[in-house]
């Protein structure tokens, strides 16, 4: 039987969650996902100026928002510094790395002499072969690796293919520093070990780190993890991600209204492929994903695709779920608590029968948001600048000899008021656009609204008719 496969997600916590990260721990949770696996969650924590306790919050909240969880508790690299400690003396011990006691100096002169020569500026292995006995008195030391002398170092990568790192490239590298913390290469090393990781997907700006980590899996006898490292993500002009291009945390796109749902499947695309298929499900992307999938170029960010898969997922949403997502953004948006204050129960009843014509139009949540406006104005309405275009003397007056007819309504459905309104239409001699823009702009304060018959069913009969007559010509009720 193969090995219950273990994939991490090991950011490091010295911002929120960005938009690469939680693709790279999207892809390690459908793969884990797609083979009965799990997903660890490894807080890279050992650069402690630059690791916040708000970071970590962070990180976990987006990961939540966007529906990834994992398994176990959250493990911390800090915590293990003892144990890297272990292993690293475990290597000298076995005569696969060793103390080096050069001062800042001897380094730098080292550069500067390579340099001069032409050459590049590696560590030049002088304390490689040297006794202890030799250490000066008062320094304390590093402990660097073995890296061996000859031959090559070769990452056998499911995504870049296997590609052999000479080893006189890769210097003997640091891996516990002078006051015995560990580098980021051993901790990540050990670290994935002992948590029994099984299969490494990340960045591929980590390749040539990949090969100094198999460098110290072989010291220490280790099988060293499947690695798959993914192209970056670019922006749309094929130029590195910037923030323009939308390399933002995950917050700034739950605040610009998009579903988890919807990210999840855009993210999934991104650098991964299942033949043409564009709009999944979470079910169908975990059932397909495999390392195959992923691409070998960098996937480029595009605003307007993800904005219309958006749409696409706002439109098969169901209305309780997009109103809980709507009220859920809302302390988010400016001006959005008000807003969340007046969605008392009458009205968020009122949005619930609005929806399905509102969210055919919306491309985001706070669009939804601003299609509702019409729920939550109070009367006498503000008008935009279209409404007030439509409403003159001759359309309020229109207005006036609406109401009767719409007063003397049975049932106020659909297809009742639409048929007084049709039939008053028609008595006036009125084209249907002449009486139903007038009622929108009276009903709405807007030039633009979802159809206006369910405007009138969403408002109800008393609240339909009082914003009607309060900008029509007609004084007395
Ligand atoms: N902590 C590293 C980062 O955030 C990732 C290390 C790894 O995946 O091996 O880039």
């Amino acid at each position: 039987m193969s090995k219950t496969v273990v994939t991490r997600f090991a950011p490091s916590p010295t911002g929120f969650l960005h938009i690469g990260g939680a693709r790279t721990a999207l892809f390690n949770w459908l793969y884990a996902k797609s083979q009965g696996g799990k997903m660890l969650l490894r807080i890279e924590d050992t650069d402690r100026e630059r690791s916040t306790d708000a970071a970590i919050d962070a990180i976990k909240e987006g990961l939540v928002w966007l529906g990834l969880d994992w398994d176990g508790d959250a493990v911390s690299q800090f915590a293990g510094v003892e144990r890297h400690q272990e292993v690293a003396r475990q290597l000298v011990e076995a005569g696969k790395a060793y103390y080096c006691y050069c001062t800042q100096e001897e380094l730098t002169e080292m550069r500067e002499t390579a340099r001069a020569e032409g050459r590049p500026p590696r560590y030049d292995g002088r304390w490689r072969n040297r006794s202890q006995d030799e250490a000066p008195a008062g320094v304390d030391p590093v402990v660097r690796i073995k890296v061996p002398e000859e031959g090559e170092t070769v990452v056998d990568d499911q995504v870049q293919g296997r590609i052999a790192f000479p080893n006189k490239d890769l210097d003997d590298f640091i891996i516990l520093r002078s006051d015995g913390t560990p580098t980021y290469m051993h901790a990540v090393v050990v670290d994935d070990h002992d948590m029994g990781v099984t299969h490494i997907i990340r960045g591929d700006d980590h390749l040539t780190n990949a090969a100094r980590q198999t460098v110290i899996y072989q010291a220490m006898g280790w099988d060293v993890p499947v690695m798959s490292h993914i192209p970056l993500i670019h922006g749309p002009d094929g130029a590195k991600l910037s923030k323009r291009h939308g390399a933002l945390g995950v917050e700034a796109y739950r605040d610009m209204g998009y579903l988890p749902e919807a990210l999840r499947n855009y993210l999934a695309r991104l650098g991964w492929s299942h033949g043409d298929d564009e709009i999944f499900s979470t079910e169908q992307a975990i059932e397909w994903f495999d390392l195959d999938g992923i691409g070998k170029s960098a996937a480029r960010f595009d605003f307007a695709k993800l904005e219309n898969l958006n749409g696409h997922y706002m439109r098969t949403t169901d209305d309780q779920t997009l109103l809980d997502a709507m009220k859920a953004l809302l302390p988010h948006l400016e001006s959005g608590s008000e807003i969340l204050s007046k969605l008392n129960d009458t009205r968020s009843q009122q949005v619930l029968l609005a929806m399905p014509g509102l969210k055919e139009r919306a491309k985001t949540l706070p669009d939804l948001v601003d299609g509702c406006g019409f729920i939550l104005s109070e009367r006498p309405l503000a008008l935009d600048e279209k409404a007030a275009k439509i409403l003159t003397d001759e359309a309020r007056d229109v207005l006036s000899r609406l109401l009767p007819g719409l007063k003397s309504v049975g049932n106020w459905t659909v297809e009742e008021t639409e048929t007084a309104v049709k039939a008053f239409a028609e008595d006036a001699e009125l084209k249907l656009g002449k009486v139903a823009q007038p009622l929108r702009a009276a009903l709405t304060g807007r030039g633009t609204s979802p159809g206006i018959f369910d405007v009138l069913v969403t408002l109800g009969r008393e609240e339909s008719l009082a914003r009607i007559k309060d900008q029509s010509t007609e004084t007395e009720s």
